[in-house]
Formats: C-alpha cells, sequence, structure tokens
C-alpha cells in the first residue's frame, strides 16, 4: 500500500522520540564504566611499590623494565630504591597481569582512556611521566585509587607499605 512504509518509519521515529537518549555529550560526560573494565590505562604509585619487579616477571610481553638499587641499613632493614620503571604501554595487550600480580596495589588498572597519540614515542613511559599520571588521576578523584580505595592526602606521610595488602578479588 503507498505510504506504509513512510507510516512504519514515523512510527518508529515517534517510538524513540520520548526515549531517554543513550547517547552522551563526550568529552563533557562519560559512561559509567564497571570496575571490571581493562580499556584503560595504568597508573603506577611509586610511594606503594617496593621494587619487587613482580609485575615485570609477570608480564608476558616484557613491557615493563625495573631497575633498583639495595639501600637503608642492613641491620634496621633494606629496601628498594626504584631507579628506573618504564612501562612501554605502545606494546601492552592490556591483559592486566601485571596488576595481578602486585601484592602491594602499587600498579592498577584505571587512568586516562582519553590519550590517543600520533607520536609513539610518547607511549614509553617513565617512572616521572607514570608518577604525573598518577598524581592527575588522585587529583582528579578525590584522592581515591582507581580500585575504590582511598589514597593518603597530598599534606599527609605517604604509605610506607611493609607487607602485601588483601586483595578484593572481585575487582
Ligand atoms: S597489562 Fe599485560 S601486557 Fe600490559 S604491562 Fe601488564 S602484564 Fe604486560
Ligand atoms: S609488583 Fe608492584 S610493588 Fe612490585 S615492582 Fe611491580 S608495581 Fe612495584
Amino acid at each position: 500500500m503507498y505510504g506504509l512504509g513512510i507510516a512504519k518509519g514515523m512510527i518508529v521515529t515517534f517510538k524513540h522520540l520520548f526515549r531517554k537518549p543513550f547517547t552522551v555529550q563526550y568529552p563533557e560526560e562519560v559512561v559509567p564504566r564497571g570496575s571490571r573494565f581493562r580499556g584503560y590505562e595504568f597508573t603506577w604509585y611509586e610511594d606503594r611499590c617496593t621494587g619487587c619487579a613482580s609485575c615485570a616477571k609477570y608480564c608476558p610481553l616484557g613491557t615493563i623494565n625495573i631497575v633498583t638499587h639495595p639501600e637503608g641499613d642492613p641491620k634496621q632493614g633494606m629496601d628498594y630504591a626504584i631507579d628506573i620503571f618504564d612501562i612501554d604501554t605502545g606494546r601492552c595487550m592490556f591483559c592486566g597481569l601485571c596488576v595481578e600480580a602486585c601484592p602491594y596495589e602499587a600498579i592498577q588498572a584505571g587512568g586516562p582512556l582519553d590519550d590517543a597519540t600520533y607520536d609513539f614515542e610518547s607511549l614509553y613511559r617513565d617512572k616521572h611521566k607514570l608518577t604525573e599520571m598518577a598524581q592527575e588521576h588522585l587529583h582528579g578523584h578525590d584522592f581515591t585509587y582507581p580500585n575504590g580505595k582511598q589514597a593518603p592526602q597530598p599534606d599527609e606521610k605517604p604509605l610506607h607499605i611493609g607487607l602485601p595488602v588483601e586483595r578484593d578479588r572481585t575487582r
């Protein structure tokens, strides 16, 4: 029948006219993402990191590079000072094994999503760049880590992490 197609089309149009839109005004609005979302960048928190290198050992692509040296008084207990902590995110497949392997929650999945670049070199992040990204994340999220736990405020003493932290396995 002549006009039937137009009528059907208008019915569909009117049905959607009063529905809540699925789209959001990105980048002003961002769709909430689940806690198991794996598309994020990493953030790394130097104050939590002991330099144990578990993350680097578990990375199947050898993307994380760590160099440390022992420091402290052998009588009081030694620590590792972190000389180099690099992540070559251009090679990373975001499997999250490094995040799982870290006993201190020093490396976490969560960070910027909008950092596409034409400059391949900028995907190589050293500890200074990673710290800058971590600080940006904390300042933009009321000093909450990506895993939802509270981070120390800037005027508080940085956390001294002596023991592995209890993991929330639902994340
Ligand atoms: S997410 Fe996977 S590939 Fe990327 S750095 Fe971690 S362990 Fe390596
Ligand atoms: S596993 Fe965690 S604590 Fe150990 S070196 Fe990697 S980020 Fe640091």
